[in-house]
């Protein structure tokens, strides 16, 4: 009997799996009180809409989910993601997100995490970007400190409830607890971040009062401490938790919760499909599984966007940065300052800053100076990694590669002296360090970094931002142009 009651219940499921669409046409297959649900799961998308290959972006993925998933804006789909959505090319950081968000919103996105760098461009920027999105942006476990309550000031909630194909699906939020070393800490000082599996329990309680026929989680949190947690709340029958930070390609199954994550800048996407019994209230079936972003043809309206935001940055590049009292050669020591010191700025936490020799490749110009003049001094797609060595690393790497320009160090003789506290650098003392992601990688002769620190963080802040940023700041003009000291 039992057997009987299994080949009737999968043999509808059989059809439904095995039909290219899930349409509503593809229920058809189903018996009448089983509802069908696809959620396709991005995370880490770092303002790459372009894409990091042509053919790869926003507009390319859109395209394959209308072709390849059956997606469409009305039918039974959730657009999920893990978060990270701004800090990435030009195309997104010079407009701290704006694009990204729009774009994410003709997508169709339904909910979202909020990374870590979300908070790269301060409070003010989240609230305005969460205000701009349709969808929104959770995160149960993110408190003012002073008086321990959600910042829903900022537009942030813990948990949404959306109606979807006859099914209510309550989805809950988390953002990483290494938030407040994983974007500029001065953004998040007056933040907690709390512990994802009490605030989980607590939140879940305070769903079941709308009586979710499912529970779903997206977190911007690593597979290494999401799973975990799913099997620490093995009870709480959540059936998916979307994760994000650590830019894995993840399609797995822990206990009865599906766990996913797509690699990051919209290479890949995860998906989970779900059949939902609604007479018995149960979830009857489930499949997952990552696909790569190829062969899609591109969304027009996203393309369009697209090319809408590509103008305003080529434009923006004319923007005039500032005024300049002389002509730099690249390889002045007082343009490598400006530059390793400009990185500073960015993490207050870091000790000191180091760039190799020859990163610099054009002059800085007398009179006006543009961003492009700025894109052509730093050209390369780098970003800024902190990462934490030991005194006697740092020696080492000062030593090694060629000559590498250092800041946050003073040189006496053949002594180095901290500057934040004027003491010789102990050679047994963990320091933090911005470098750039070349160095990090290998480049130009720095192998032994990534040994010394292999899990070293890309804060995704590119490597011209800070000089661009601290350019503005000086507010120099044609009558009082600017001196490097
Ligand atoms: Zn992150």
């Amino acid at each position: 009997m039992r057997l009987y009651l299994l080949v009737l219940l999968s043999l509808p499921m059989l059809l439904a799996c095995s039909s290219v669409s899930h349409s509503p046409a593809a229920e058809l297959n189903t018996s009448a009180d089983v509802r069908e649900l696809t959620v396709l799961y991005s995370n880490d998308e770092h303002g790459w809409m372009e894409g990091r290959e042509p053919g790869r972006g926003a507009a390319d993925i859109l395209g394959l989910w209308r072709e390849k998933e059956g997606y469409s804006e009305d039918g039974p789909f959730l657009l999920l993601s893990g978060g990270d959505h701004w800090t990435g090319p030009a195309i997104s950081t010079w407009f701290e997100g704006e694009g990204m968000v729009e774009v994410m919103n003709t997508m169709g996105y339904d909910a979202s995490a909020i990374g870590n760098h979300e908070f790269d461009f301060g409070l003010d920027n989240l609230e305005q970007r969460v205000r701009q999105a349709n969808f929104p942006y959770l995160a149960a476990n993110i408190q003012w400190k002073a008086s321990e309550t959600l910042p829903s000031e900022l537009g942030i909630l813990a948990f949404t409830m959306i109606e979807i194909n006859d099914l209510s699906v309550g989805i809950i939020g988390l953002s990483t607890t290494s938030t407040p070393s994983t974007t500029n800490p001065i953004n998040v000082v007056d933040l907690a971040f709390m512990e994802y599996e009490p605030v989980l329990r607590s939140t879940v309680t305070q769903l079941a009062v709308a009586d979710p026929d499912l529970i779903f989680v997206v977190a911007h949190v690593c597979m290494a401490a999401l799973r975990p947690l799913a099997v620490a709340v093995a009870d709480l029958n959540i059936s998916l938790m979307g994760g994000g930070h650590c830019n894995e390609l993840v399609a797995e199954k822990m206990g009865e919760t599906i766990l996913l994550e797509s690699n990051g800048h919209f290479r890949s996407y995860a998906r989970a499909h779900f059949e939902y019994d609604l007479r018995r209230d149960s979830l009857i079936n489930s499949s997952f599984s990552t696909e790569k972003n190829e062969a899609g043809s591109s969304d027009e309206s996203v393309a369009q966007l697209v090319a809408k935001w590509r103008a305003a940055t080529e434009a923006e590049l004319s923007a005039v940065l500032g005024f300049s009292s002389r002509e730099y050669q690249a390889n002045d020591d007082r343009l490598q300052r400006a530059v390793v010191e400009s990185w500073l700025q960015i993490d207050s936490t870091a000790d000191m800053a180091i760039n190799n020799r020859y990163a610099l490749r054009a002059p800085f110009p007398r009179g006006e100076v543009t961003l492009a003049d700025v894109v052509g001094l730093l050209p390369f797609e780098n970003t800024i990694y902190a990462v934490e060595l030991s005194g006697a690393n740092v020696l080492q790497v000062l030593a090694e590669g060629q000559n590498p320009f250092v800041t946050g160090l003073i040189r006496i003789e053949n002594d180095w002296l901290l500057a934040k506290t004027g003491r010789l650098i102990d050679t047994n003392e963990t320091y933090r360090v911005l470098i750039n992601s070349f160095m990090y990688e290998g480049g130009a002769g720095y192998n032994a970094i990534a040994n010394f620190d292999s899990v070293g963080f890309d804060t995704e802040i590119h490597y011209r931002q800070p000089l661009v940023n601290w350019l503005l700041e000086q507010e120099s003009s044609a009558s009082q142009p600017l001196a490097l000291p």
